[in-house]
């Protein structure tokens, strides 16, 4: 992983804010940092305000947008002081906490800040860069992750176990830093989720950033576990056969109760996966982070039963969400992994297809990396369920 940085380009985005713009876009332009819409940015600038009032804003990326295209209307400009009053709080319940950051911003126009704002707000660095990169996931998503990330990073960062993003997340960083963070501390590492660098510079923070994910990378090329094998060219088994990709799109739909699009994937990487002798094994075991079920469910199929399927993925929401919650919910999946066929992706638009593709071959370098290494591990089904749940609109908005 190399720094993009360039002196000449930086130079075009001047100000504190200009250069926060800058390099949110340079780990926007790396889909093995963020993936659509993933990932958060932030910089804490004094101003003062209309009444000659002296202050400091979280600059922090505004809910829905997209690193790689932000700009200054992208960023959401919330009152710090409020912010580091909130995460005094033994509790704050979501929505409440959204409502809290909509109102305490200074442009009434901003897009509603990061879910995550609280948790910039607490880390006592100018500019903090959080990311979902593939090498980071990869090595925290095993049963000895909290041993590996110590050899790969000693307490250059602190460790976070896996909480669903929202206030109890800050809350469980706010303590954890505070009693680990070292002199030299430079980033913070959330099991099953991501990464956050620090710096007084943009520069610092992304270059940080890249050079600790370069670390994750290393550790698995030097295990074998980065150079995935080349798989053999696709060998397509049969004329795509039409009608049973309809009927099957058909069952899809009806298990959904609404129309699904679907978009067949047989290139080599997707078939070669497919393919693996261990796929009922390694690929039921949950996504790389948790969001990713929103648009990938838990699991894939990977027989054509959709009625089994939706089934025990019922069974599942009942179990984790209650009948309830689970009862808004369908039990379509949105991933087939087929042996003749590939990755067959299902959404309710092209668009949403194209993203549970685009999550689930992410998804299967990330299985297919850490199960090289050793076993591949995701969170727990509970966190899998209320994450597909909160960030799926069923609950709050503004999960990303
Ligand atoms: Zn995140």
């Amino acid at each position: 992983m190399k720094s993009l940085w360039n002196d000449a380009e930086a130079a075009q985005f001047p100000g504190d804010l200009g250069q926060r713009i800058y390099t949110s876009r340079l780990l926007g332009r790396d889909p093995a940092l963020v993936l659509h819409g993933g990932g958060n940015t932030s910089v804490k600038i004094a101003e003062r305000d209309l009444v000659g009032r002296e202050e400091t804003i979280l600059y922090v990326k505004g809910s829905g947008g997209d690193l790689a295209k932000i700009d200054e209307a992208g960023f959401s400009p919330v009152r710090m002081e409020r912010l580091l009053a909130l995460a005094e709080l033994p509790a704050l319940p979501d929505p409440v906490m959204v409502n809290e950051l909509r109102t305490h911003m200074t442009r009434a126009s901003a897009p509603t800040p990061s879910v995550e704002a609280i948790l910039h707000a607490i880390l006592p660095f100018k500019f903090v860069d959080h990311t979902h990169a593939d090498a980071v996931v990869t090595l925290t998503n095993s049963p000895d992750a909290a041993a590996r990330v110590r050899e790969v990073y000693g307490d250059e960062l602190v460790v976070i176990p896996y909480v669903m993003p929202g206030f109890d997340l800050a809350r469980a960083c706010a303590e954890r830093f505070a009693a680990e963070a070292k002199p030299k501390t430079i980033g913070m590492i959330l099991m099953n989720h991501g990464i956050f660098s620090f710096g007084a510079t943009a520069r610092e923070s992304y270059e940080r950033m890249i050079a600790l994910v370069g670390r994750a990378e290393a550790h698995l090329d030097a295990k074998g576990a980065w150079s995935l094998p080349v798989p053999p060219a696709a060998a397509h088994a049969a004329p795509f056969p039409r009608r049973e990709v309809t009927s099957l799109r058909g069952a899809i739909s009806r298990a959904a109760g609404f129309p699904m699009v679907l978009a067949v994937h047989d290139d080599a990487r997707s078939l070669a996966f497919a393919r693996r002798p261990d796929v009922a094994v390694v690929s039921q075991q949950g996504p790389a982070t948790p969001q990713h079920a929103v648009y990938t469910k838990r699991v894939p199929m990977i027989a054509r039963d959709v009625r089994a399927y939706a089934a025990a993925y019922r069974d599942y929401l009942d179990t984790y969400l209650g009948s309830e919650a689970s009862s808004r919910m369908d039990a379509a999946p949105r991933i087939l992994l087929d042996p003749q066929w590939g990755l067959c992706a299902f959404g309710r638009s092209p668009n949403e297809a194209r993203l549970a593709a685009d999550m689930y071959r992410h998804d299967i370098d990330i299985i297919s990396r850490a199960s090289a290494h050793g076993t591949y591990r995701a969170a727990p089904p509970a966190a899998i369920a209320q994450a597909e749940y909160e960030y799926g609109g069923f609950a709050v908005p503004g999960h990303d």
